[in-house]
């Protein structure tokens, strides 16, 4: 790559930009801009949610509600038929008057209220979001709690266009949280939440994933995404662990960019009717959360943040990805959306990059009331777009833009940066076809929810479950014999899919998922209804959070186990989404492990169903066990896909994407530092250093087993532009096929910093017939072996590194030291 490095400040930049020019846009932009008012500019620069723009009975808004007292509510409640769904002693306090902090369950009323009624805008408030405010953008689902059709989608989205272009003129840039697949359209496709995408280490997979949601979000009249989430989930507990990428910088970079590719296409230029814009998501370092409590502040090192955070960011905008959210919470003392070091430095300068930055959601407001970073509106919106932020997902309210008016009126916001900002909106418009095809054309998706494209979220389902322990080959279950289900994750599609799917919460999924399939759905389709024995024994609350119990009934469980060969407790969680999800403890719950320790005192084999969100502490009940299998949150086909891998029809090609963690207090990823495990010292004290997990990054089995040999390096001596070919004979000794994740890994025998234990470099997935064997090549480069060193640049150590595949290493050394003064790696 031809790279020239121009100074800017501090900052270096690479000329060449991360997306190339397109001059005919550049044209249009400059025009437009150059006839906007500075009203309409401002306009463009906010983002809304629908329900500002929605119709909903002024008498059952969360206001109106929060006004009523227990016998009020009770009745509202009934007058609706709502029993079933609402608890109304979750509205009140213990005076029976409403809990003003309740403000969920009351939105959960609402909504439900609101979902008895046909989704329909309001025609008024549309007129002024666009003929007095000028927006450019609304997002989120339609209705709160009732996922909608695609013929519903469609009308919404063309009415809201209709009204963009006979009030405003620009099209409007609908965005939309496609965390799974078609997230919010019924009928729609649903894949496995993005942690277990990530767990196929199969980036064919994620690119197909990216082109179904992006098909299928074009068919609802939509062009622009809210995914991937690129955060490393570097604390087990954090809630958030289950949308982004696991914790290991390379593969977050590979299947983070296959699938925004999937997404986005080839020509972020021009986006053609089946693709989506994307957006990288949380910028950056939002998985580093000091305690595992979303949005809690995080401490990162600047090497940490730019060799490990950064690395899928910088991969995917180098591919083209059009915009980036900010990270909504607290990195290093500062609020992401007001970072102007990484918003404009990192991003923009450095990578010569035009894309547009969204905030997050209420972002801008969180500067004030919740970091306490500045004390007035006005000082947050200037210290954000002053940082680099383009477009202010605001949400909720009207202001924003007559207070960013002043702040550029009295000059604490430059009309360059107004200029710029509305710029990268606009070209982003341009980009995603929003010019030329404001509305939807419905004839062009005959393929929305197709059969093939189930097949392919199921087929993932089955590449992303992970078989973790396979004691005495219990599995794959014989046929014929008994088998009791049982756990409360064992009847649940809410269970499966997690939060992001059909509502925010996940909490109505079972609503919209009558036609798929639970866990004990499909093992009684799989293995015949009269081999099944179910006994929940654990049940979730109905309402509510994701650890809410029913009163347990572990007897029963246990007196039906005296009829079956084998048990299968499908343990977890219950759906959640973002801080809603935040646990004070890790370990699976209490009622949960009575049960799972009760069950194996009966002396029956009990396989272990992990159905989470994160890596549920389990250190006490896996030796009672006699299999485990986590199959993560793998969406509507996965129920499907455990009984066909317990079954053996399928075989278990899943591994894990973060080290699943064994004792609480020594949370650790597989890439610590070398001097965190070491040997017992010799002599009286115990030096000993060590860290510990159940299960490390890359771990999972299968019901076949690979033989490596034969490893070999292109280049034992190498300088940082060679490229490095390691090749490996991988053979499939057992007896039945399977896939292979062939996973190489470095280590740094010394460095000037100490360097990780153990870094991946390079994956490939192949399949194998049984007896056969493949050579595997995997090529990467000297300088994927630098690290970031103490002053922050990039270095590549003189000295010897230790490659290792499965059970083959081999040695390779780096001939001379490299130093490098950009910020990045060229490509
Ligand atoms: C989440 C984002 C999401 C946004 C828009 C926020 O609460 O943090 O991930 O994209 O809402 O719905």
């Amino acid at each position: 790559m031809l790279t020239v490095m121009l100074s800017m400040g501090n900052a270096i930049a690479e000329t060449r930009p991360a997306i190339s020019r397109d001059e005919a846009i550049e044209k249009k932009v400059a025009e437009q801009v150059k006839k906007m008012t500075l009203e309409e500019k401002i306009g463009q620069m906010i983002q809304v949610e629908i329900n500002l723009v929605s119709y909903s009975d002024p008498e059952y808004t969360v206001p109106e509600l929060m006004k009523k007292n227990k016998p009020q509510l009770e009745a509202i409640v009934h007058k609706f038929s709502l029993e079933n769904k609402t608890d109304v002693n979750m509205l009140v306090d213990a005076n029976g008057q409403a809990d003003k902090t309740a403000f969920y369950p009351f939105y959960n009323l609402s909504q439900q209220i609101a979902d008895l009624q046909p989704f329909r805008l309001d025609k008024n408030v549309l007129k002024d979001a666009f003929g007095k405010y000028k927006i450019a953008s609304i997002q989120n689902m339609l209705g709160g709690l009732h996922a909608n059709d695609v013929k519903t989608w469609q009308q919404a989205t063309m009415e809201i266009q209709e009204a963009a272009q006979k009030y405003l003129g620009i099209p409007c840039m609908y965005g939309l949280d496609q965390v799974h697949g078609t997230t919010y359209t019924l009928g729609g496709t649903i894949f496995p939440q993005p942690i277990g995408m990530v767990a196929t280490f199969n980036p064919q997979l994620a690119k197909r994933m990216g082109e179904i949601s992006a098909y299928e979000t074009r068919a609802c009249g939509v062009p622009w995404v809210f995914v991937p989430d690129l955060d490393l989930g570097r604390h087990p507990a954090w809630s958030r662990q289950y949308e982004g990428m696991g914790e290991d910088p390379l593969t977050g970079a590979v299947m983070g960019e296959a699938y925004m590719r999937g997404l986005q296409g080839d020509d972020p230029n021009h986006i053609d009717a089946y693709h989506v814009g994307t957006t990288l998501k949380h910028y950056v370092g939002y998985g580093v959360t000091g305690n595992g409590i979303d949005r809690n502040p995080g401490q990162v090192t600047d090497m940490d943040l730019r060799e490990k955070h950064f690395a899928p960011f910088l991969k995917a905008i180098r591919s083209g990805a059009l915009s980036v959210m900010t990270n909504s919470s607290i990195l290093n003392g500062m609020n992401g959306v007001a970072n102007k070091r990484l918003l404009t430095g990192w991003l923009k300068q450095e990578l010569n990059w035009d894309g547009m930055i969204v905030t997050d959601w209420a972002d801008i407001e969180n500067l004030r009331k919740r970091d306490h970073i500045v004390s007035t509106q006005k000082e947050g919106i200037i210290l954000a777009i002053n940082a680099g932020v383009d477009m202010m997902m605001v949400p909720s309210e009207w202001g924003y833009g007559a207070i960013l008016k002043e702040a550029v009126e009295e000059g604490s916001v430059s009309m360059e940066r107004i200029d710029d900002a509305v710029s990268r909106v606009l070209r982003m418009k341009h980009r995603v076809g929003l010019f030329e095809r404001p509305f939807v054309n419905p004839a062009l998706y005959p393929e929305f929810g197709s059969e093939e494209h189930i097949a392919t979220a199921k087929k993932m389902a089955i590449e992303s479950e992970v078989l973790l322990k396979n004691e005495d080959n219990i599995l794959p279950l014989q046929r014929g014999k008994k088998i009791l289900v049982c756990g409360p994750n064992a009847n649940t599609m809410r269970g499966l899919n997690g939060g992001w799917t059909y509502t925010w919460q996940g909490t109505n999924t079972e609503a919209f998922t009558t036609n798929y399939h639970t866990i004990l759905k499909a093992m009684q389709n799989k293995f015949g209804t009269g081999n099944i024995i179910y006994e929940p024994g654990v049940e979730y609350a109905p309402y509510g959070d994701c650890e809410r119990e029913k009163t347990p009934e572990i007897e029963k469980a246990v007196k039906a186990a005296a009829h079956a060969d084998y048990i299968l407790a499908c343990v977890g969680e219950n759906s959640y989404a973002e801080t809603s999800g935040n646990i004070m403890n890790l370990h699976l719950s209490e009622n949960q492990t009575e049960l799972v320790k009760q069950l194996a005192a009966t002396g029956k084999p009990v396989i272990l169903i992990l159905n989470q969100g994160r890596c549920r502490l389990i250190y006490d009940i896996e030796p009672l066990c006699k299999a485990v299998v986590d199959v993560m949150l793998p969406g509507n086909y996965g129920g499907d896909a455990l009984a066909e891998l317990l079954s053996g029809d399928e075989n278990f090609s899943g591994r894990l994407p973060m080290t699943y963690p064994s004792l609480p207090q020594t949370f650790t990823t597989y890439d610590y530092k070398v001097c965190e495990m070491r040997e017992t010292m010799a002599g009286i004290y115990n030096y000993e250093a060590k860290t510990n997990a159940q299960w490390w990054f890359g771990d999972g089995l299968s019901y076949t087993t690979f033989a490596y040999t034969n490893m070999k390096v292109s280049k034992p001596t190498f300088t940082a532009n060679d490229a490095i070919e390691v090749s490996i004979d991988v053979a499939n000794t057992g007896k039945v096929k399977g896939k292979e994740v062939v996973m190489l890994y470095s280590c740094d025998l010394y460095a000037s910093l100490i360097p990780d234990n153990r870094r991946l470099r390079a994956f490939e997935k192949v399949e194998l017939q049984p007896g056969e064997t493949k050579t595997v090549k995997l090529t990467i480069k000297g300088s994927d072996l630098a690290f970031v060193g103490g002053d922050g640049h990039w270095i590549l150590e003189k000295g010897d590194f230790r490659l290792t595949i499965g059970n083959q290493e081999t040695m390779i050394t780096a001939a001379e030291t490299k130093y490098w003064d950009t910020p990045n790696i060229e490509d």
